[in-house]
């Protein structure tokens, strides 16, 4: 367990980090505490990339493997102050408990792998195998495992820790997402007339109810891949006496391990193609959303919004040891998956890279009014993550 002077240190700055409101695209002011942080605390390099990610870097004296801990500092924003029992930006402490926007997802966990590393360096005096790597991510809220993809380039790890809630829990695997667009395309013409246009709304109609009667891929430990309708607009819009002559739908696609870009959207394009050849008057076209955000250095963040699934075995070797290091400390994790999307899909999904996650809170506390982190698990991760190194750093 941790002493109180290290239970202060972390819990002052977790509120530290909470007091620095950073939506996505606008963390530069937790990224300035966060380098700060780290500096003060003694890592041997602190680096800010083009995103604006921030990486803290800890060398032992001896070679060996490389740890990164991954946390995102972007925040959901607050929609409606007033509703909050006490201000979602002052980091207040009550009943053992700090409240805040960020303080489970997840200010709260960089806090303590950052604390965990610079006690972790202090007892050994840096004499353990390997590299600590911890970094504050940005822009993951809708944008999960791109920044990331510039991380795990720099710092090249060999085990990433998501530090995303799971009180306590070992996580080794997610189901992914992927965003697909579904378009139409008709022909406007005045809505007195309609016989004179195509009406790309009817099209898309016909294309939904086919693409319902699709059979969901499926998986043993993640379950379904599922594909919902998520959004639809036509253009012009309003229509104003017009008929459509276009029209977008969105989905949701929920990914399972080893699929790809390409085995995801075969499916739905044989049966476009099906459809189109059945109705020479249908233009359909199905293709990933592309998003771009801005970051707070400048620069722009831009990709498919493809973030693949992953799954460990929990008798992996990793896995095992850190289970193993974190009972003989009195814990008793458990090993599941995570129910939502994180940066392992670049880690894990994308890169190869042995990953697993590991967090205080409630996933359920994320992105909820009166958001908080209770200090009892706040303090008990920080003594995992000090675990975590033990374990994979020898
Ligand atoms: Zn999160």
């Amino acid at each position: 367990m941790l002493t109180k002077e290290r239970e202060n240190q972390v819990v002052e700055l977790c509120r530290k980090l909470i007091m620095k409101q950073s939506y996505s695209g606008q963390e530069d002011g937790v990224a300035g505490a966060l380098e700060e942080a780290l500096k003060e605390l003694g890592f041997d390099s602190v680096n800010v990339d083009k995103y604006g990610n921030v990486i803290g870097c800890i060398k032992g004296k001896r070679p060996g493997k490389k740890l990164l801990f991954d946390g995102h500092i972007d925040t959901v924003p607050v929609t409606d102050e007033t509703e909050w029992k006490y201000p979602p930006f002052a980091a207040e402490i009550h009943d053992g408990k700090i409240y805040g926007r960020g303080t489970s997802d997840m200010k709260g966990a960089v806090a303590a792998f950052v604390s965990a590393a610079a006690n972790f360096a202090q007892d050994t005096d840096r004499d353990f195998a390997g590299e600590l790597y911890v970094a504050g991510v940005v822009h993951e809220e809708c944008f999960e495992g791109v920044a990331a993809r510039e991380i795990s380039k720099a710092v090249c790890p060999d085990y990433v820790v998501i530090g995303e809630a799971s009180t306590l829990n070992l996580k080794v695997g997610q189901r992914g997402r992927g965003e697909i667009v579904v378009e139409t395309f008709g022909k406007p013409c005045h809505s007195a007339n309609p016989e004179k246009g195509i009406n790309a709304v009817y099209k898309m109609a016909k294309v939904i109810e086919a693409i319902r009667t699709l059979e969901p891929t499926n998986h043993p430990v993640l379950g379904d891949g599922i594909l919902e309708l998520t959004d639809i607009k036509s253009a012009p819009y309003p229509g104003a006496s017009v008929v459509p002559e276009y029209c977008r739908a969105t989905y949701d696609r929920r990914l399972l391990v080893g699929e790809t870009k390409e085995s995801v959207l075969e499916p739905l394009q044989k049966l476009m193609d099906q459809l189109m050849a059945e109705d020479p008057q249908l233009k359909v076209k199905v293709s990933y959303a592309v998003g771009e955000e801005q970051c707070y250095t400048g620069n722009k963040i831009q990709g498919e919004r493809f973030f693949p699934g992953w799954l460990y075995d929990e008798n992996e070797a990793f896995v095992q040891d850190v289970k193993k290091e974190l009972e003989d400390m009195g814990y008793t994790p458990s090993i599941t998956q995570y129910n939502f999307c994180t940066n392992g899909s670049h880690y894990a999904g994308e890169a190869g890279i042995k990953t697993f996650g590991l967090g205080p809170s409630q996933e359920n506390l994320a992105h909820t009014v009166n958001e908080y982190i209770e200090i009892d698990q706040l303090t008990k991760v920080t003594d995992c993550y000090y675990g975590v190194m033990k374990a994979l750093l020898k």
